[in-house]
C-alpha cells in the first residue's frame, strides 16, 4: 500500500513529504495506522550529520490501531490500540532480531529506523514494523499525546526506573528539561527524589519544570551548574547529589554529571551515579579516572533501560492518575506536512517537553 512519508534525502536538506509503499506484513509484522507521533531530538543529529543510508524516513515513537497483522502475531489484533517503540518489548538472550520490513520509494529499497539497528519508522501515515516494536494500548486512553510514551518517556521516566533505580529520599539532578529530562524529572519527583535539582538554559524552562516536580532550577547561563549543585547539597568538595542525569548528551554535559554526582562515602561500595540518557554527540568528554576510582559511577542508559512490555502499562497508569502530565508535556501540534517547520523549531530550542505529529 502507499502512505504518505517524511522522507531524509539528502543531509541538511528539508524532509520530502511523498508517497512510500509499504509490503503486505510478514509473519511477525502489524501494520499501523496512526494517530501521532513524537518528534524526537535525536532525529536532528540523525539530520544534521552526513547519512550514507538515505533515503531514510525516520521517527520512532507513536500511536496508531492496529490495521493488519501476520499469522504468527498474537499479542495484538486488528482494531486493537498500541504504541511503537524503538526497544524490543520484551527481548531476552534468545528472543530474534526484528525483522525488518521491504519499504520502497519511487521503486527503490529504503531504509529507516533511528537509532538504525531497531527498525522502526512512524513519520509517516501507516507503519509495518515488527511485533517485537508494538506495545498494546488500552481503549480509552488518549492516542495523541501517548504517542511520545515509545521513546521520550520511556527513555527518561526509565532512566529514573530502571538504571537509577531511585529510591524515597535520594537527592538527583537533571541536566535538560526537553521531553526526555522532564520525564527523568516527573519519574524521580513519583519515586519520592528529594531534591529534584533541575539545570538548564532558560529560567522559563526551569519554571516549567517545576510542574513536573522540579524542586530546584539552576540556569547554567547565568551560575556554573557543578559548583550551585555542590553548594546545595553540602558545599563541600565532597558533596553533591545521589544521581546526576544528563538528559542531554553534549560532550561537556556527559562531564557536568559526573562532578555532579557525589563521593563515595566509607562503608559504601557504590558514590553517587552518573547517568547518561541522552544521545552522545558532539567531542567526547574527559572523564577523570580519579573520579571513576574514587567510587563515582558512570552508567550509560540507553532507552532508559527499558522492557516496553513491563514499563509502559506503569507508564500509562501515572498518566491515568495524573501522576505523569503528558498533555502538559506536548506543547505543539504539527501536520506532517509541516514537519520541517517542526525540526526547525526543536533545532533552535522553541519546543518546550515535545512537539508531536498528528495524523
Ligand atoms: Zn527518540
Amino acid at each position: 500500500m502507499k502512505t504518505p512519508a517524511a522522507i531524509f534525502v539528502e543531509s541538511g536538506k528539508p524532509l520530502v513529504v511523498d508517497d512510500i509503499d509499504l509490503p503486505d506484513p510478514g509473519p511477525t509484522q502489524v501494520l499501523v495506522r496512526h494517530f501521532a507521533t513524537g518528534v524526537c531530538h535525536s532525529q536532528l543529529h540523525e539530520l544534521h550529520r552526513p547519512n550514507p543510508l538515505v533515503p531514510l524516513v525516520l521517527g520512532h515513537e507513536s500511536t496508531g490501531v492496529v490495521s493488519a497483522t501476520g499469522k504468527d502475531v498474537t499479542h495484538v489484533k486488528e482494531g486493537d490500540n498500541v504504541m511503537v517503540t524503538w526497544v524490543q518489548r520484551n527481548a531476552n538472550r534468545t528472543t530474534p532480531r526484528p525483522t525488518p520490513a521491504h519499504v520502497t520509494f519511487n521503486g527503490e529499497q529504503i531504509n529507516y529506523g533511528a537509532p538504525a539497528f531497531t527498525g522502526t519508522f512512524t513519520w509517516a501515515r501507516d507503519t509495518v514494523a515488527d511485533q517485537q516494536m508494538i506495545v498494546p494500548l488500552e481503549k480509552g486512553v488518549p492516542t495523541d499525546v501517548t504517542s511520545i510514551i515509545g521513546c521520550a518517556v520511556m527513555t527518561g521516566a526509565g532512566a529514573a526506573l530502571n538504571a537509577a533505580q531511585v529510591r524515597p529520599g535520594n537527592s538527583v539532578a537533571i541536566i535538560g528539561a526537553g521531553g526526555v529530562g522532564l520525564s527523568v524529572i516527573q519519574a524521580c519527583a513519583n519515586l519520592s527524589a528529594d531534591p529534584v535539582i533541575v539545570v538548564d538554559l532558560t529560567d522559563e524552562k526551569l519554571e516549567f519544570a517545576k510542574k513536573f516536580g522540579g524542586t530546584i532550577g539552576i540556569n547554567a547561563r547565568n551560575e556554573d551548574p557543578v559548583e550551585k549543585v555542590r553548594q546545595l547539597m553540602g558545599g563541600e568538595p565532597t558533596s553533591g547529589v545521589d544521581f546526576a542525569f544528563d538528559a542531554i548528551g553534549s560532550g561537556r554535559t556527559m562531564e557536568q554529571i559526573l562532578h555532579m554526582a557525589r563521593a563515595r562515602r566509607p562503608g559504601e561500595r557504590d558514590g553517587g551515579v552518573a547517568v547518561l540518557v541522552g544521545v552522545p554527540h558532539g567531542e567526547t568528554p574527559t572523564l577523570p579516572m580519579q573520579m571513576l576510582f574514587g567510587g563515582k559511577v558512570y552508567r550509560g542508559a540507553p532507552g532508559g533501560c527499558s522492557i516496553p512490555d513491563n514499563d509502559f502499562p506503569l507508564l500509562v497508569r501515572w498518566f491515568k492518575q495524573g501522576k505523569l502530565p503528558l498533555d502538559l508535556m506536548v506543547t505543539r501540534r504539527y501536520k506532517l506536512e509541516q514537519i520541517n517547520e517542526a525540526c526547525d523549531a526543536l533545532a533552535k530550542g522553541e519546543i518546550a517537553g515535545r512537539a508531536i505529529v498528528e495524523f
